[in-house]
């Protein structure tokens, strides 16, 4: 896609009246397992750019490219609405504001559990692939469940950590603007419960992986807990079109 062309496709998503606004905002990011993507704006924005592998690979130059496209025309289309507002961007008053880094425990927790579990992942690889063949032998649908599982977890494993963090930032600075806050929580909560479910299902299948799985789902329970405490009400947030 070009840069006409990518222009004139954000022109007509403005247009478009059958995409639920924010859908994108809370989601978990699994497009492929998404019942919204006919209504989402963002999944049809990146529709032109994905659909090769090229596309997909951060060293290869067509993914820089793609991303060099999305930035100028966003550039562009920004400089003209603010010229058809009056502002000026270049004379704009200098505004103090850095996103807060959080280092709180939750946080740090979380991240921990990510990056352990994608090493544990790795490490057992070989005795994962193993188990998968021998379900295989006995049940179809074992063999599919177990894959699900383990994909649910890698998935999520970092989700979750980069969704804390963003729940934390700024939280409780302004007590009537926690929209972004709660909206974060609630999706990492989902997420820390998904994955819940999926290691319990190891934990079914690899009993002789019993304590590494017991200690990983001990960890989610407890950032689980963590996250409900700071944010009790997060669960009560709806989610545009997932919660309505
Ligand atoms: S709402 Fe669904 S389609 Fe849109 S970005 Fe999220 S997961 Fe993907």
């Amino acid at each position: 896609m070009n840069k006409e062309e990518y222009r004139k496709k954000l022109n007509q998503l403005g247009k478009r009246k059958d995409l639920i606004s924010g859908v994108h905002n809370y989601c978990d990011r699994w497009c492929e397992r998404c019942p919204f993507t006919s209504k989402c704006g963002s999944f049809a924005l990146s529709e032109g750019f994905n659909d090769d592998q090229e596309s997909k690979d951060i060293e290869n130059e067509k993914f820089w490219d793609d991303l060099k496209i999305v930035f100028e025309v966003t550039l562009e289309m920004l400089k003209e609405q603010a010229e058809e507002l009056g502002i000026d961007l270049d004379n704009l008053d200098d505004v103090d504001y850095k996103h807060e880094v959080v280092e709180n425990d939750t946080v740090k927790m979380s991240k921990d559990y990510g990056i352990a579990i994608l090493d544990w992942i790795k490490d057992n690889n070989k005795e994962i692939n193993n188990l998968g063949k021998r379900l295989l032998l006995i049940n179809e649908n074992e063999v599919l469940k177990f894959q699900d599982a383990v994909e649910v977890i890698q998935w999520y494993s970092l989700f979750i950590s980069a969704k804390i963090h963003r729940a934390f930032m700024d939280y409780g600075i302004d007590d009537e603007d926690n929209y972004d806050n709660l909206g974060s929580a609630k999706i990492a909560l989902i997420a820390i419960d998904r994955s819940i479910a999926a290691l319990g299902y190891l934990l079914e299948n690899m009993p002789s992986f019993e304590d590494d799985i017991l200690n990983f789902l001990a960890k989610l329970s407890k950032i689980k807990k963590y996250v409900l405490t700071s944010f009790p009400t997060a669960m009560e947030f709806k989610r545009p079109g997932f919660d309505d």
